[in-house]
């Protein structure tokens, strides 16, 4: 019998996999036996040596998603490097802080162009090459608790990652019967750079703290889990959901 969540001879095309969320996932699919594809803008040199001590083929694309004149390339690398992109994780994602009432163009614009530009085109340019062979695939976006939720201080985030889970739910739609799952992880609140600066205030952190019920913020490796399912066959007849893993947070 198959172990339905061995990823041996998949390759794993991943975003933002130099640190956080995006390296944890990387790691994790990795350790599930899949060859990792890193694309990003700075060095992959830990996450290498990460992936590599899974025992994995590993390769590192270089490029910046803050626009989409890198998508075709990452695509062609991607399939050449390794044959074929079986798991693509659209994790590269930034955020700007600022009140809504004094919020710029160019915060709105920078955010929108990663979180959700970027991400529904490179998904295009995989998904046609998973079309073109018939051989389907997993797309799996990393959302965020303001894919549900509102929050204060973040307009062009919120729109971005509410935006994704719309989008998540459309591509499954439409990609579904090509046998391709489209699905999307809402992490709640990790330790990362993106969350430096509400860790840093003291006032944000002990309320953000005081309400997840676990008890802790989430550590990049709490996300593995969730990400080798959904890239497993065992999620072969999933599609559209955004799978929260948030020690509690949305249940509270
Ligand atoms: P992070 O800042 O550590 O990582 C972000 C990654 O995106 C980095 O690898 C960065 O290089 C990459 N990136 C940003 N802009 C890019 C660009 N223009 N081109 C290429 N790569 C780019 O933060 P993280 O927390 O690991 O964030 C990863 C994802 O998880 C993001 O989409 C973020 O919105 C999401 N997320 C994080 C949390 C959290 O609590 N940390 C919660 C929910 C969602």
């Amino acid at each position: 019998m198959t172990f339905s969540f061995d990823l041996t001879g998949k390759t794993a095309l991943v975003t933002g996999a130099n640190t956080g969320l995006g390296q944890g996932i990387a790691v994790a699919l990795a350790q599930a036996g899949a060859s990792v594809v890193a694309v990003g803008r700075s060095s992959m040199d830990e996450t290498e040596r990460l992936c590599r001590e899974a025992g994995t083929g590993f390769h590192s694309v270089q490029a910046d998603l803050s626009s989409l004149e890198p998508i075709e390339r990452i695509v062609t690398d991607a399939v050449t490097l390794t044959g074929r992109v079986d798991i693509l994780v659209n994790n590269a994602g930034i955020i700007r802080r600022a009140d809504a009432i004094a919020f710029t163009e160019q915060d709105w614009d920078d955010v929108m162009n990663v979180n959700l530009k970027s991400t529904f085109f490179l998904s295009q340019a995989v998904a046609r090459t998973m079309m073109a062979d018939e051989q389907g695939g997993k797309i799996i976006n990393i959302a965020s608790l303001l894919s549900f939720q509102g929050g204060i201080r973040i307009p062009s985030y919120t729109a971005s990652k509410s935006g994704l889970a719309g989008l998540t739910r459309l591509l499954a739609c439409e990609w579904a019967s090509k046998g391709i799952n489209v699905n999307a992880i809402a992490p709640g609140y990790f330790v990362t750079n993106n969350t430096e600066a509400l860790r840093n205030d003291p006032k944000r952190s002990s309320e953000i703290l005081g309400r997840i019920p676990a008890g802790r913020w989430g550590d990049p490796a709490d996300l593995g889990g969730a990400a080798v399912f959904l890239a497993s066959s065992a999620a072969n007849y999933i599609h559209g959901i955004v799978l929260p893993v948030d020690g509690g947070w949305l249940a509270r």
